[in-house]
């Protein structure tokens, strides 16, 4: 039974959410704006306090976004030109750019064909004298297996990263993920499950050298006003985003289930067999941050649910170790055909809290009919 709407269904929709918050956020705004406290200063660190205690870890910094928070981690684990760090080829761009950013190369390895994440078998082989550290990526909101990447790096001797920049919330048996690695970095893009009103990322760590560290890289590398002991950049998290932030952090667990309840009825009632999910192994729970899904054909579906109303999305069509920017790597196609299939097959479906059942009802009949 297809209802006709009238209304497109976008991938994702963010004013619903700023309507139903927007009085406690301006409320936050007013707070920042009457002390004038935007850059910096006692509503980031309210902020970082929060998320430190939300994602049970001992320390967390506040930077202006996701990809400087890959890039400033990257600098403190003193990763530079001449080394390399491993890291999966279908991911965002961003969990590359720090890496290069350093000086350093990428080395890129491919996912699993079920779970789409990096896949650990096929590490140790891309190891060389030159590696330094391993950045696995919560891919859609799904934990990667971090024990065996964490295993792998102390037999190697190598330091971890999580990429959990489409991850607040989610956990890797029972843990709530960014605890796990050297340093978590996160992104609160606003279209993040968790995502400030502006731009704005974090590093979450229980190490106190590297948290002393990121204080100074974030903030001219400097610990005292105007001495400077390094070469620093101004990374700080703004004083409005971390106001929003601080009130959306509230939202998360619920905002999070409503996303696990969606997904599981995408998992049950779409019965399309031409259609494939994601695999999840026992250990992770996702928070769903897009909810993609592959079939053969991606191009005839995408133009069934066009027509039908409902906006797909792609992440993403091109893998990071075919993109140009890429390109003097010399990586060639076929090299790691997981990630090349997914790129050229996958499609998201919609996937935020506020989508009502009756949508989420639609867009399964829609998939199903396909
Ligand atoms: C969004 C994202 C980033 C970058 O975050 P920004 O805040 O957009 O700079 C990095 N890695 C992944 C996996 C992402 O999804």
């Amino acid at each position: 039974m297809e209802t006709e709407y009238r209304e497109k269904i976008s991938c994702l929709d963010l004013t619903r959410q700023h309507q139903q918050i927007k009085d406690e956020v301006f409320k936050a705004f007013e707070r920042v704006y009457d002390k004038a406290a935007f850059s910096g200063g006692p509503f980031v660190e309210q902020f970082e306090q929060d998320f430190a205690a939300f994602c049970d870890t001992e320390y967390a910094v506040g930077v202006n976004n996701g990809t400087s928070a890959l890039q400033l981690a990257i600098l403190a684990l003193g990763i530079g030109e001449g080394d390399e760090v491993i890291l999966p080829a279908n991911t965002f761009i961003a969990t590359a750019w720090g890496i290069s950013y350093s000086g350093a190369t990428p080395v890129f390895v491919d996912c699993t064909a079920d779970t789409w994440q990096i896949d650990v078998t096929k590490i140790e082989n891309a190891i060389t004298a030159k590696t330094k550290a391993i950045i696995g990526v919560h891919l859609y909101g799904q934990p990667f297996d971090i024990d065996g990447v964490r295993h792998i790096c102390e037999r190697h001797n190598l330091f971890c990263l999580e990429d959990a920049a489409q991850a607040q919330g989610a956990m890797y048996k029972n843990v709530t993920v960014g605890t796990s690695g050297d340093m978590a970095c996160f992104s609160f893009y606003p279209g993040k499950n968790l995502g400030a009103c502006g731009e704005a990322g974090g590093i979450t760590t229980n190490n106190a050298g590297y948290y002393k560290h990121l204080l100074s890289l974030r903030n001219h590398g400097s610990e005292v006003r105007y001495y400077h002991d390094e070469i620093g950049f101004n990374m700080r998290m703004g004083g409005l985003e971390a106001a929003s932030l601080q009130v959306k952090l509230r939202h998360l667990p619920s905002w999070n289930n409503r996303r696990r309840l969606i997904a599981r009825r995408y998992q049950e009632e779409i019965t399309n067999l031409k259609v494939k999910l994601q695999v999840q192994p026992g250990w992770a729970e996702s928070v769903y941050h897009l909810f993609v899904i592959t079939t053969e054909n991606r191009d005839l579906l995408l133009q069934h649910l066009h027509e039908q109303s409902i906006v797909a999305g792609l992440h993403y069509p091109v893998p990071c170790h075919l993109q140009k920017a890429y390109k003097h790597l010399n990586y060639q196609p076929g090299a790691f055909p997981n990630s090349e299939y997914l790129a050229q097959h996958c499609l998201s479906l919609p996937m935020y809290a506020e989508l009502s059942d009756e949508e989420v009802s639609y867009i399964i009949d829609v998939v199903n009919t396909y």
